[in-house]
């Protein structure tokens, strides 16, 4: 009998990995700790992965944001559109750069509602930066041809959704460039922060390189003001060894998430989210609405599941963003979902029976 369904797989995803240890400790002797042939290895895997021409390793997915968007010209006082219901680090890249970030509300794939988009678009809006949340995709059928309309850069956020697609075109291959995420939480992780930059612009490509390591051309050279972003050699050894992983741990999140959606569909108090047919979601999160959430959070979480809510405040009210003026109501149905909104353990670590454990309570919650 199972008495706990816990959240983080981590303990589990590193205990058979003796092969890269071994990798790690001749990477070691080789020295090659900064910009090393491993980093470029890693690239090139994590380019070919997303079908695209080129990859920057970076320090985090925030700087992945940041430096795209610094690229693309983004500076004080321009407007960013963005999600009104993401994780920070998508707002904390914009406000890093002094750009303002201009929200856009969700619908029921937790994406922002593309539709309401153009009504904000103005002469200060510099980029658009959807951000492909939960493992969905924000439908970038749409955002496209606006960026094209008004000759505005697209950034996509699409830490959350590596080997996300829409009609078989990957996340973070449709803008002007994408931005991952290599962070132990995320679906293709490291041992500590790190992130890509996904482009097949050369131009974009050869400027981002020089951002991420101080603009420096070569030793002495410095072409512009740069930061210090690469993405670590010897996290970058962490990322080969669990690079082909990728697509089975995408499709394990897949096959679960059938799994739940097939048993939790049919419990009255509980709604599944939109499927769209021509959209592959990753599960970067398992979310569905449920009535009375916080009554069976809490009864998931008396009976040793790791339940959790993302997020219980949506980003636009947060203390922290006070500034920009927005209030309760401004975007109605971020509002609903974080009423709505719990999220189960949805991992490749995860096993039947800890899914059926999960479906059983919720069950039993509704039948009380
Ligand atoms: C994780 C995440 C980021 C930033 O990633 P870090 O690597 O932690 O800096 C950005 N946007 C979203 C939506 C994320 O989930």
């Amino acid at each position: 009998m199972i008495n706990k369904v816990r959240y983080s797989y981590l303990p589990q995803q590193f205990e058979d990995a003796d092969d890269l240890w071994n990798n790690l400790k001749e990477f070691v002797k080789t020295g090659d700790f900064t910009l090393g042939k491993p980093l470029l290895e890693f690239e090139e895997k994590f380019a070919e992965l997303m079908d695209v021409k080129y990859a920057i390793g970076v320090n985090s997915g925030t700087d992945a944001i940041k430096l795209a968007l610094k690229a693309k010209g983004v500076g004080v006082g321009d407007e960013v559109i963005t999600a009104a219901n993401t994780f920070v680090a998508t707002v904390g890249a914009i406000c890093e750069l002094g750009a303002v970030p201009v929200f856009i509300d969700c619908d029921d794939t937790f994406c922002m509602n593309v539709d309401l988009m153009e009504d904000k678009i103005n002469e200060k809006t510099k980029a658009i930066l959807p951000v492909h949340f939960t493992g969905y995709m924000t439908d970038m059928r749409k955002v496209m041809p606006l960026g094209d309309k008004y000759k505005i850069p697209i950034i996509e956020d699409a830490c959350q959704s590596i080997l996300g697609e829409i009609e078989g075109k990957k996340a973070g291959s449709w803008g002007d460039a994408g931005a991952f995420s290599l962070h132990p939480l995320k679906n293709l992780n490291v041992w500590s922060d790190g992130g890509l930059i996904t482009t097949n612009d050369d131009q974009l490509n050869k400027d981002l390189r020089l951002l991420r390591n101080h603009g420096l051309v070569d030793r002495d050279t410095i072409g512009v003001m740069g930061y210090n972003s690469r993405l670590d050699t010897f996290q970058a050894v962490v990322g080969n060894w669990l690079i082909p992983q990728t697509k089975d741990i995408a499709n394990k999140r897949i096959s679960n998430a059938k799994f739940y959606d097939e048993n939790l569909s049919v419990i009255p108090g509980i709604k599944i989210p939109p499927r769209p047919v021509d959209y592959k979601i990753v599960y970067h999160l398992y979310i569905v609405f449920a009535e009375d959430r916080d009554g069976l959070l809490q009864y998931c979480q008396d009976h040793g599941i790791e339940a959790k809510v993302h997020y219980p405040v949506p980003i636009y009210r947060q203390e922290g963003l006070k500034h920009l003026g927005y209030k309760l109501g401004d975007f109605p149905v971020s509002d609903e979902h974080a009423q709505k909104i719990i999220s189960f353990p949805c991992d490749q670590h995860l096993s039947n029976e800890e899914m059926k454990y999960v479906i059983k309570t919720v069950e039993e919650y509704y039948k009380k």
